[in-house]
């Protein structure tokens, strides 16, 4: 490739061949029907080399098609080309009177590669953003377009994967009536006595933010929806004014807060659709385990904090619902995700990344597909139950495994 493409945080430099921005479907076909290997580009906000096809492949962004985003408002769906990005769906989808049910902690994000990796945001009764998609438009290896709908027995193969089947053009999700939400921050939460369950379910999203400085957290976002009951929240004061979850940086990029209602799609995520960030200066871990290990989990973290701290910028603590995706980190059980944002120092990460997952080794955690981890593939399969019939379904679209990488082929192996 004459231009080095990276990932949005230029901590990945893929190796492939060849990058392609076909501007039709039609000029996407093609060339996927005539290449040997192929992997999907979507924003690039991955942290490992989930989309590199290696040397010999073409790394095909779908930047460059028709950015569709179609809605029907009686029967509350959205048919959206997958390259779309959440903020440009959330305005038109908002300009409608209809919502999303919930909205990872970026807006700058794709869809078609958010909910191939599993993509969250917070609350008790969220399940991962893919859990909204009812429809999933491919072309699969010999250019052909599949369409696979829920009902389908592929179908929770289908959404969370890894890029694996071929390049999502377009997805349909279920929409709900707009609604709006109030964003409150409350600082100074300690670890020790922490009543995480209702903690958790004190708003519609709730996050908890700590840099492991100490055992507590600085801040708790809570996001309430202004059509549901308010939920008080008496561990911990109010902030002053508004806050960025990383001490030191400019609440300005962040969404509104001090409870001042808003709609779901300015307050769900934490930045501001407006704010463009560029490129990170981050790398990102997260690991989802059982929700009822959640204090056991932190606790356990809080064990090797002073590491964990050395090379932290935050860390946040979500909750995710139990979604039915074989390869989700949710598959089948109620989950915390506990999520780090790292200094953009592998060599210094690293270390401290497989000194977390010891401590966190006991309550089996999935980490995200999108971020940074250390745990071997092969530690990784016995985790989802459900990964024989994704290999089968794979195998079934994809016979000479064109859109299979070596991030994939490793977890397939066996
Ligand atoms: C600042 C920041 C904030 C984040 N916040 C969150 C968060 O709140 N919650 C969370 O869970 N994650 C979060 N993430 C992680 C992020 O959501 C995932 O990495 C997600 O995959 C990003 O989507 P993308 O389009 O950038 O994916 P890419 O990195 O471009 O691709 C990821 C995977 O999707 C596949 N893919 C992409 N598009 C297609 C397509 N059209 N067809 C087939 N396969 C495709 C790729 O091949 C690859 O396997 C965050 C990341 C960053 C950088």
């Amino acid at each position: 490739m004459t231009d080095r493409v990276t990932n949005w945080a230029r901590t990945i430099t893929y190796t492939a061949e060849a990058y392609r921005r076909p501007p039709t479907l039609d000029a996407l076909r093609a060339l996927v029907a005539r290449s040997a290997k192929v992997r999907v580009l979507g924003s690039g906000h991955s942290f490992n080399g989930i989309a590199d096809p290696g040397p010999h492949g073409v790394l095909l962004s779908t930047a460059a098609l028709p950015p569709v985003i179609e809605v029907d408002a009686a029967a509350r769906t959205v048919r959206v080309a997958g390259g779309v990005r959440y903020a440009e769906l959330a305005r038109e989808v908002h300009a409608y009177g209809l919502a999303l049910p919930n909205m990872a902690s970026l807006p700058h994000i794709s869809v078609a590669g958010s909910v191939a990796t599993g993509t969250h945001g917070s609350g008790v009764g969220n399940a991962p953003l893919a859990s909204a998609v009812r429809e999933v438009e491919l072309v699969v290896a010999d250019g052909s377009p599949v369409t696979i709908a829920r009902g389908d027995k592929r179908f929770d193969g289908a959404v969370t994967s890894l890029g694996a089947l071929g390049v999502v053009t377009a997805l349909t999700l279920d929409l709900e009536p707009a609604y709006d939400v109030a964003q409150h921050v409350y600082t100074g939460l300690p670890l020790r006595g922490l009543d995480f369950a209702a903690v958790a379910a004190a708003g519609h999203s709730v996050s908890l933010f700590t840099d492991w400085r100490a055992p507590s957290f600085g801040q708790v976002w809570v996001k309430r929806r202004t059509d549901r009951p308010a939920v008080d929240f008496p561990w911990a004061p109010p902030a002053a004014g508004p806050v960025h979850p990383v001490p030191g940086m400019p609440a300005a990029n962040c969404t509104e807060q001090l409870g001042v209602p808003g709609p779901w799609h300015e307050r769900l995520p934490h930045f501001r659709a407006e704010f463009t960030p560029s490129s990170g200066e981050e790398i990102q871990s997260e690991y989802l385990l059982p929700r009822p290990a959640a204090v056991d989990a932190l606790e356990a973290v809080a064990g090797v904090r002073e590491a964990v701290a050395a090379v932290l910028q935050i860390c946040e603590v979500r909750t995710v619902a139990a979604d039915a995706q074989w390869l989700s980190p949710a598959h089948g059980r109620d989950s915390v995700a506990l999520h780090f944002t790292w200094v953009r120092d592998a060599p210094a990460v690293l270390p401290v990344v497989r000194r977390l997952e010891e401590a966190l080794a006991p309550f089996d955690p999935r980490p995200h597909w999108g971020k940074v981890y250390e745990v071997p593939a092969a530690g990784l399969r016995r985790r989802y139950p459900r990964l024989a019939d994704f290999r089968a379904l794979a195998r079934a679209l994809d016979p000479a495994a064109k859109f299979t990488n070596a991030f994939v082929g490793d977890l397939l192996a066996g």
